[in-house]
């Protein structure tokens, strides 16, 4: 059991069921700002102090009226309930469930409707360096889940100087493959403790952003710094939400 917090955002109808733990040791992970610890593998912020039980977060899901639901992370398949609360909320909901991060590890799952995909490099060492994983059993999953029709946005970490630009043009060029409208969200790196990497330039970011626009039709990017990486809520009334559990 990984998951320790849900979340309901009222205005827009969803809730969010958050997990603690990654399989995936990216240097670059924001969770980290979290904390202001470094050099530890994976999430490096405080284990919660306890998990929720499955009857538990069932019975929250059920007292609010929401029309979807989100999973976290980390890294939301490490938790051994998912798939029994993925169940619940089509079967028992009757409400649509999605990865809101993943790493694609675990993709497909049945009935899970949707995902955003975290990519981490196109060159297959570098995926192995940054990640402890290859790369073919991530994009192969991700095609997978393509091809039995799951909604699928994917995203990538611009880090200049590690994940530089031919690595996110190479995914892009990868993901227009399978379908050229898939979204594509291309975040700027943000400085975490413990790593000497740089924040892209605004001049960096259009670089980025229209080498990707080569290939694909719906790329977005953000280019936040630390302070609003960690107050999210106060400018955007997605993550305004209240605690369930
Ligand atoms: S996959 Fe995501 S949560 Fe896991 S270490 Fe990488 S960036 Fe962090």
């Amino acid at each position: 059991m990984a998951f320790y917090k849900v979340t309901f955002n009222e205005k827009y109808r969803f809730a969010t069921v958050h997990n603690y733990g990654c399989t995936f040791r990216c240097p670059f992970c924001s969770y980290k700002l979290k904390s202001g610890e470094h050099g530890k593998p994976g999430l490096s912020y405080p284990a919660p102090e306890r998990y929720l039980k499955t009857q538990e977060i069932e019975e929250a899901l059920s007292q609010v009226s929401i029309e979807k639901l989100y999973f976290m992370g980390g890294e939301p398949t490490v938790a051994g309930d998912l798939q029994t609360i993925i169940d619940f909320a089509k079967e028992t909901l009757g409400i649509s469930a999605y990865l809101g991060h993943t790493n694609g590890s675990k993709l497909p799952l049945p009935n899970l409707k949707g995902a955003n995909v975290g990519l981490k490099a196109w060159d297959d060492n570098l995926h192995l360096a940054i990640t402890g994983k290859k790369k073919k059993e991530i994009f192969d999953n991700f095609e997978r889940a393509y091809r039995e029709g799951m909604e699928l946005k994917a995203n990538v970490v611009y880090v200049p100087g590690l994940v530089d630009v031919d690595q996110v043009e190479g995914i892009a060029a990868w993901l227009a493959g399978l379908n050229p409208g898939i979204p594509f969200h291309i975040m700027g790196y943000i400085p975490v403790p413990g790593q000497e990497y740089e924040r892209p330039t605004a001049e960096q970011m259009k670089e980025v952003d229209a080498a990707c626009r080569r290939y694909l039709q719906n790329v977005a990017v953000s280019h936040i710094d630390q302070e609003r990486a960690l107050n999210l809520s106060s400018r955007d009334d997605r993550f305004a939400v209240t605690r369930l559990l």
